[in-house]
């Protein structure tokens, strides 16, 4: 791809900073800043597309199947925004039986999918030994299963319950199977974003401590952002600052993936957040997170158009195709064949991947 086509002005301050970035050089937080407020959009777009292709050939874009498993919704978090959640005690609420959750991943295999994604409320009231059932039960019948599961608030739950180390609570997760982490429930990692959007989720320094110890021990994942609320410009850059600090230390983000709040409770302002503006955010992602390789973007809550925009602004991956949701409103793709189709028709060879973006085969390839 040439840039020498959009004319970029060395001495325009926006400008500069995407030479520099076009050069391989890292571009501080402050020139980050000065791309959210300043720079024009589609140079934004134009060199984070320039950047993607160093991953991905600018023809292709990747997507990959698991079944997204919620296990219970009893919660003792409650986050603002959530309109999953139910109180611990209300009687209302659910506990997913191992058996449930292995019908749900027979059903999710008939579909295709080679991963389950476990995530669930914070319930301090579900024993250690439940999660490990699940893992080690579903593991039992499908070895082969990749297993993500847990977010920073959930191990550290895990920790508080079992009174052991996280370390060692990884580690024991890891033995009975666990393969990986999602980066969730990050939102907006700074203090003042957390005191309105949850004040009782693990605080930015403990969900760093939770990301840092899952990756010391082999744990590799992903991480996200969702903004479209009070944050500022600036808590935006200051979020993704604390992911590649984080991604320097261990390198154990595999992908970034940016999407915006969904209206869910009264709660919880939202403000919508015009596609431009999302997929400038995403653009930045590309070019600040130099040192995490793939940026996914959310068919499933920002819709089709938005997606297919967003793998020509600098992401290279639509995530999964979305068997089962019960947390968001999806727009996603609900089977591999309509995923494959929305790439072709987005001009892309569909890559099927695994979660740790290798290269798979699917069934529906062409020979
Ligand atoms: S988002 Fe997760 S942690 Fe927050 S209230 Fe909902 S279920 Fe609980």
């Amino acid at each position: 791809m040439n840039l020498s086509s959009f004319s970029l002005n060395p001495n325009d301050p926006a400008d500069a900073v995407l030479i520099k970035a076009t050069e391989g050089k890292r571009i501080s937080p402050s020139e980050a800043l000065v791309l959210y407020k300043d720079a024009d959009f589609l140079k934004i777009q134009m060199v984070a597309r320039f950047l993607r292709e160093k991953i991905r050939p600018h023809t292709e874009a990747s997507y990959t199947m698991f079944r997204v498993v919620n296990y219970t919704n009893y919660c003792n978090v409650e986050c603002n925004f959530c309109s999953f959640m139910d109180e611990i005690g209300n009687g209302k609420g659910y506990v997913l039986s191992k058996e449930d959750i292995l019908q749900k991943m027979d059903y999710a295999v008939e579909e295709g999918a080679d991963q389950m994604f476990l995530q669930g409320g914070v319930y301090p009231e579900l024993p250690f030994s439940y999660y490990l059932d699940v893992i080690r039960t579903v593991k039992a019948k499908y070895p082969k299963m990749h297993i993500r599961a847990f977010s920073p608030v959930e191990v550290i739950n895990l920790e508080t319950i079992t009174g052991k180390p996280l370390r060692e609570v990884l580690q024991i997760l890891k033995e009975a199977g666990l393969d990986s982490v999602p980066g969730a429930g990050a939102e907006i990692l700074t203090e003042r974003m957390r005191q309105i959007i949850s004040p009782k989720k693990a605080s930015v320094a403990e969900w760093v401590r939770a990301m840092e110890t899952c990756h010391e021990v082999g744990l590799k994942g992903s991480a996200n952002i969702v903004f479209g609320s009070e944050e500022s410009e600036e808590e935006v850059i200051e979020h993704l600052q604390v992911v590649r600090d984080l991604q320097d230390r261990t390198g154990g983000f595999l992908s970034f993936i940016p999407w915006t709040f969904q209206p869910q409770t009264k709660r919880f302002k939202v403000r919508p957040v015009p596609t431009h503006e999302y997929l400038k955010v995403l653009g930045i992602c590309r070019i600040f997170l130099d040192n995490i390789p793939h940026i996914e973007t959310s068919v499933m809550v920002l819709g089709k158009g938005v997606g297919q925009l967003a793998l020509y602004s600098g992401a290279d991956d639509i995530s999964s195709v979305v068997i089962e949701e019960n947390v968001l409103r999806s727009f996603g793709l609900k089977t591999e064949k309509e995923a494959r189709k929305f790439l072709q028709e987005g001009g892309f060879r569909p890559v099927r991947r695994d979660l740790n973006y290798a290269e798979v085969s699917s069934p529906l390839e062409v020979a």
